[in-house]
């Protein structure tokens, strides 16, 4: 079962106007397993929206247009699905009644121009707008031999999303197949998009019945899965299995298999082992502590730690010996182990993490270039150290080395 959108308003195709609605709308309609096909922005001309309301009517078994409801002359949306779906407008009395009543109530003269939010669909069942004065509609209809549903639901969100969740959402369910919706979310940190997609493409392909996307943002990635069936555990088996599959292939990659993110699994881990953790920060200036700390109850296994930005704070907070930074300099193999050691031994935890880098633009050498950065994990076990090159600009190398640091800290 296929869904599309049109969203209409001259406004959307501006800079300075986002359409919202439409990711409101796919999420509650994913939530009954169907897949929105196709989002539309239209301006408020009649004829293009006509011409996407045919297009979109002609491909799809739900349509929701949304917009160009209201009273005034660029308010089109009714007349354009009238000549597009070539059905007769009338205008309701019970509607017009309740206008009346509605403005009368706010004491305000009602202008003839409002009369038209009373243009019904023939067949169409009105859908009420408790906070506005556009009332939506839901047409059933059939279209080139297959039935569609199509909602016209009122712009502005606060009057669109109750009204959907409150009559176009029961009304769905009464009208779809029963199906029940399995979803899985799987984690993975410091691999591409592209490299984990080539290993796991031949996975997923062959689960043609579970939808599998992939959403990559600076050194994480996370797979969502989703299944819809008439048998909630056949659903359920479905994600189940393919989520096993993945994290079979990616093995380590895979830190959350329930949709945590990296910072409450580093905690979990931790925690787990009574264990305890303090940070030494250099390039990443605070970033790794201020991701630990956004998390509620982080007091519990997250002890603090130092921004050693400089030499001379390595040497007085971290307790790197000065001649230590001479000889390797400041971004080293030596002075991050150092920085982990250090920290550890300050802050008297059990695990500590040191990272140093050149975040660029600038600072970097042909024998240290901008992007390179080390991170050192110590333990009671000994101290993990790990040299990386990063590329992009400054903000993308220091999310990526907090990301790094995290991971290496729950591997
Ligand atoms: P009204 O009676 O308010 O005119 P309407 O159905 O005609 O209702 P529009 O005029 O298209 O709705 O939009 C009203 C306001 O709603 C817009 O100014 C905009 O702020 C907001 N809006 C419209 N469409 C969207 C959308 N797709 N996403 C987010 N906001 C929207
Ligand atoms: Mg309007």
């Amino acid at each position: 079962m296929n869904a599309e959108i049109i969203a209409i308003g001259s406004e959307l195709l501006t800079p300075w106007r986002q359409d919202t609605n439409s990711l409101y709308i796919t999420e509650k309609l994913n939530l009954l397993g169907v897949s929105v096909a196709f989002k539309t922005i239209v301006g408020d001309r009649q004829k293009h929206l006509v011409e996407a309301i045919r297009n979109a009517v002609r491909r799809t078994d739900i349509l929701v247009i949304m917009g160009g409801l209201g009273p005034t002359e660029d308010d089109l949306t009714r007349e354009s699905v009238a000549e597009a779906l070539k059905i007769q407008l009338k205008r309701n009395p019970d509607l017009i009644a309740e206008l009346y009543t509605r403005f009368a109530a706010r004491r305000q003269t009602i202008t003839r121009n409002n009369e038209k939010q009373a243009d019904t669909l023939e067949g169409a069942i009105v859908l009420e707008n408790a906070r506005g004065t556009a009332p939506g509609q839901m047409l059933d209809t059939v279209y080139g031999e297959h039935r569609k549903l199509i909602f016209l639901l009122p712009g502005p969100p606060s009057e669109l999303k109750p009204m959907f969740d409150e009559q176009c959402m029961p009304l769905l369910r009464e009208t779809l197949p029963v199906r029940h919706i399995a979803t899985r979310v799987l984690k993975a940190a410091m691999i591409g998009e592209s490299a984990a997609d080539a290993r796991i493409a031949p996975i997923y392909q062959q689960f043609k019945d579970v939808e599998t996307t992939i959403l990559a943002h600076l050194g994480d990635i996370q797979l969502n899965l989703i299944c819809g069936k008439s048998i909630p555990e056949a659903a359920q088996a479905r994600v189940d299995e393919l989520a096993g599959r993945i994290e079979e292939e990616l093995e380590e990659l895979v830190y959350s298999s329930q949709g945590e993110t990296l910072e409450q699994i580093v905690l979990y881990y931790l925690e787990m082992r009574g264990a305890t953790l303090s940070v030494a920060e250099s390039c990443t200036g605070g970033l790794i502590a201020q991701r630990l700390t956004s998390i509620s109850g982080s007091s519990r296994s997250f002890m603090g730690g130092a921004v050693v930005y400089s030499n001379q704070l390595k040497t007085q907070f971290a307790g790197v010996p000065e001649d230590l930074i001479e000889r390797h300099g400041a971004v080293s193999r030596e002075v991050a182990v150092a920085l982990a050691e250090g920290i550890r031994a300050q802050c008297g935890t059990t695990h500590g993490v040191g990272v140093t880098g050149i975040a660029g633009p600038g600072g970097g050498s042909e024998e240290k270039p901008v992007g390179l950065v080390y991170f050192a994990v110590s333990d009671a076990e000994g101290t993990e150290v790990l040299e990386k090159r990063f590329n992009g600009d400054r903000n993308r190398i220091r999310q990526y080395a907090s990301q790094q640091a995290l991971d290496l800290v729950r591997r």
